[in-house]
């Protein structure tokens, strides 16, 4: 290759890869920018309403700038962006979809219909941090954090679907997909911050669920940052010798100090707390771990959501029997605590909670 040649090519591709991802700018940013290239602050206003409420993924669409305008903007900027890749349609109504992000790693997001509600189930790692035995995302290890833009986008994409395939916009958010929210705080935070503000969905934070395995450390930071969203614990066994066997970590971040971080929690939120719970056969299905659920549950204001066990096919996880699983709904009403059986949706795509790993891959 001609050396001159060789040397324009690797200085575009130098000047390519380091523009900076232009989401990455707050608003204030982007004023500034502007009126240090001569613009009005006005048109930072402008460009951030497109990369945020319009969800613009090319400059060329930002249609009220002018072209040089524009062209400054590609010049010093790339809008890093999700594009779904692929989209299945379960007989139940729930959509999958398989998110592309920027650097070619994929991950799922649900879009879970009833008949008022359309709830988005999103992403918040590639991947897990954590290894619950009886998740598909837990096999696939943590391979990076999800930028705020990454969770937006996927928010956006089913916002669309439901507007497009419901015909009414998307009213629920839930943060159990791929992931623990906790481990990926700071930037699950900030996706938040734009979804719930004007700038972006405004959305209602009570509309939105923030599931976690339980980092207590990370729920006493939501308490003290006053957060609005509501909170679910992944609980599964009130006792530590059996908690531990299912979701390892617990042996790190034990049930007292759980306890002691949702005692926290609901003193500064008053936010009453979701507890989603499986019942296996041989693990869980007997008295002494209803009554160490019925304890627990007595620290704090909360309900509880027994889920269906979605097998991960290693067979050694088995749904209870449905018996047992009335004997804790009965256990539990007696006791005063609100419960409800979770019916799985979009199990014949994948889709339900615990399948998420992307399995077309
Ligand atoms: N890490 C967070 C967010 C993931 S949420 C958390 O654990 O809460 C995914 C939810 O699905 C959790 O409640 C999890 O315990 C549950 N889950 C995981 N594997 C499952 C499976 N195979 N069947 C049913 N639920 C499962």
């Amino acid at each position: 290759m001609n050396p001159l040649l060789f040397i324009l090519i690797t200085f575009a591709l130098i000047m390519s890869t380091t523009k900076k991802d232009i989401r990455k700018l707050s608003k204030e940013e982007l004023r500034t920018f502007f009126v240090e290239n001569g613009d009005k602050a006005f048109r930072g206003n402008q460009v951030y309403e497109w990369l945020w409420g319009k969800g613009a993924h090319v400059f060329e669409d930002m249609t009220n700038l002018s072209l040089v305008t524009r062209e400054m903007l590609e010049a010093n900027f790339v809008i890093n962006h999700i594009s779904v890749d692929q989209m299945q349609r379960s007989s139940d109504g729930t959509i999958k979809n398989a998110v592309r992000l920027h650097d070619g790693l994929i991950v799922e997001s649900v879009l879970i219909p009833t008949a008022t509600r359309t709830t988005a189930c999103v992403s918040s790692q590639v991947g897990c941090s954590l290894d619950c035995q009886f998740c598909a995302t837990a096999r696939l290890k943590r391979m990076r954090n999800l930028n705020p833009d990454e969770i937006y986008d996927q928010v956006l994409a089913i916002d669309k679907e439901s507007r497009l395939y419901f015909n009414r916009p998307l009213s629920n958010i839930v943060f159990m997909g791929m992931g623990e929210p906790l481990m990926n705080y700071n930037n699950v935070i900030k996706a938040i911050d734009m979804i719930t503000s004007t700038d972006g969905l405004g959305m209602s934070p009570k509309r939105i669920i923030v599931s976690t395995s339980g980092v207590p450390k990370m729920i006493k930071k939501m308490a003290d940052d006053e957060v609005k969203f509501k909170l679910a614990v992944s609980l599964h066994s009130a006792i530590d010798e059996v908690r531990t066997k299912i979701m390892p970590f617990n042996a790190t971040f034990p049930l007292e100090d759980l306890r002691e971080a949702l005692v926290y929690w609901y003193a500064k939120t008053k936010s009453r707390i979701s507890y989603e719970y499986i019942v296996w056969k041989g693990i869980n299905d007997n008295q002494e771990a209803i009554t160490a659920l019925l304890k627990f549950c007595s620290y704090v204001p909360c309900k509880v959501n027994i889920i269906e066990y979605n097998p991960i096919d290693d067979g050694i996880f088995q749904q209870a029997d449905r018996s047992m699983v009335d004997e804790y709904l009965y256990q539990l009403e007696k006791s005063g605590i609100p419960a409800t059986v979770r019916r799985s949706r979009g199990k014949d795509i994948d889709a339900a909670c615990g399948q998420l790993a992307n399995k077309m891959l």
